[in-house]
């Protein structure tokens, strides 16, 4: 079955043909700059030549109907016809309490998708447009929704509850989330399979990327994860604040007389190793500022290690231990320097990195030295194959 992969977001669409027979990606590309003018990239994998040029994209529909061109042209294709496609899986940001799993797309799991829009904001009414430009384009296929919150859903109330009045959980859903759940879930079911498929397997998986996240499971169930009710809590991150005090908020906005929103896109667009450093939200940017002696560079690298030293610390504390450390997402997969500065002095939980090993970029390695009681893994992510597998497990049961 060959599987077609949505990630819309309000006026860009992200897409992968996977070929679930040997998990293979097939074609990849993106729609950008949807209602406004449009613009594909599309990079089919079989040798053919790439297209990326300018076309109209009024709405998400005729950006679906430009990759399905794409998708079976003589030129640029990679299937004979549309029918070869067997199921699209979408990724769905939120799905509040009612998806612990994901779901075939029906009446039922729409109005869900809906009901969630005042948690995800931005992305839950862009995905929903996703679908239904997809049903539109290919009725027939079956839609599934994939949430990148279901992972938190295995957590206990002691995890994810708020120490708040009872009543906004009761009343408004209030409670800890996750996200980056596909890519927790596709990485430590990694690790699970790595070690024989040990369901006691304690894992702590940090995705570190422009979000960052870190997360806690025993054999590949989440036991707790660092974002919250929204992507803004946990680690510091490229432009997010991360844990802050909430008083803080209070103080700012009294002072200099903010909104909340003002507030709030302070804490998420201006804020992390971008409003520490002053240089960027980027860490190869970070790095190389530090290199030439950048000082507010170097405190954005030292307090992004530090917070994510100190979750992996308190997750080591949750598990009652831990056997396996992976690093997966851009930073996480490919910066060697900041894996070391992290695990810098957790040698004392029976985490001992090997210097030579750790120098890999972007592939599945051990990193950690053979005396080490707790082994550390490079697992590169792959959000697109887990949304993939998903699907194809929920139509092989209808
Ligand atoms: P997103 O959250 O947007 O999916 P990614 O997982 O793609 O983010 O990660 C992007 C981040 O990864 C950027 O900050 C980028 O600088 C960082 N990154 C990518 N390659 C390297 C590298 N070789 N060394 C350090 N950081 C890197």
């Amino acid at each position: 079955m060959k599987i077609l992969v949505i990630n819309a977001g309000s006026s860009s669409l992200k897409y992968q043909l996977i070929d679930m027979e040997n998990e293979s990606l097939l074609a990849k590309g993106l729609c950008e700059r949807i209602g406004i003018d449009g613009r594909l990239t599309h990079k089919p994998q079989n040798g053919k030549a790439s297209f990326e040029q300018d076309m109209p994209f009024p709405t998400h529909k005729e950006a679906i109907e430009a990759v399905l061109d794409k998708l079976v042209s003589a030129e640029y294709g990679v299937v004979d016809s549309m029918q070869e496609i067997g199921a699209v899986g979408h990724r769905v940001l939120h799905g509040g309490i009612k998806f612990t799993k994901s779901c075939l797309v029906d009446d039922a799991c729409e109005a869900a998708i809906k009901e969630c829009f005042p948690l995800g904001p931005l992305h839950n009414p862009a995905n929903l447009m996703g679908i239904k430009a997809c049903q539109a384009v290919m009725p027939g296929t079956p839609q599934v929704a994939v949430f990148d919150t279901s992972f938190g859903m295995d957590m206990a109330p002691k995890a994810y509850m708020y120490a708040l009045p009872y009543e906004y959980y009761e009343k408004d859903s209030l409670r800890r989330y996750g996200f980056h759940g596909t890519s927790h879930r596709f990485v430590s079911a990694r690790a699970v399979e790595m070690f024989g498929n040990d369901e006691n397997l304690r894992v702590i998986n940090c995705h570190l990327g422009n979000g960052s996240s870190v997360s806690a499971s025993i054999g590949g169930k989440c036991v707790d994860t660092s974002m919250g009710l929204t992507p803004l809590a946990g680690v510091p991150m490229g432009t997010r604040s991360g844990d802050c005090d909430p008083a803080i908020l209070q103080f700012i906005m009294n002072k200099y007389g903010y909104s909340v929103d003002e507030m709030l896109t302070i804490m998420n667009k201006k804020s992390g190793v971008l409003g520490l450093s002053g240089v960027s939200s980027d860490f190869r940017d970070l790095e190389s500022a530090y290199k030439e002696g950048n000082e507010r560079a170097g405190l954005a690298l030292d307090k992004f290690a530090y917070e994510v030293k100190k979750y992996v610390g308190s997750y080591i504390a949750a598990l009652g231990g831990v056997d396996v450390l992976t690093f997966t997402a851009g930073v996480g997969e490919n910066s060697s320097t900041m894996r070391a500065r992290i695990c810098d002095g957790l040698e004392c939980f029976g985490i001992k990195m090997s210097s030579e090993r750790n120098d890999v970029h972007g592939e599945e390695a051990l990193i950690s030295a053979d005396d080490s009681k707790v082994k550390v893994y490079v697992i590169p992510t792959n959000e697109e194959l887990m949304i993939a597998r998903d699907t194809k497990a929920i139509v092989d049961a209808l």
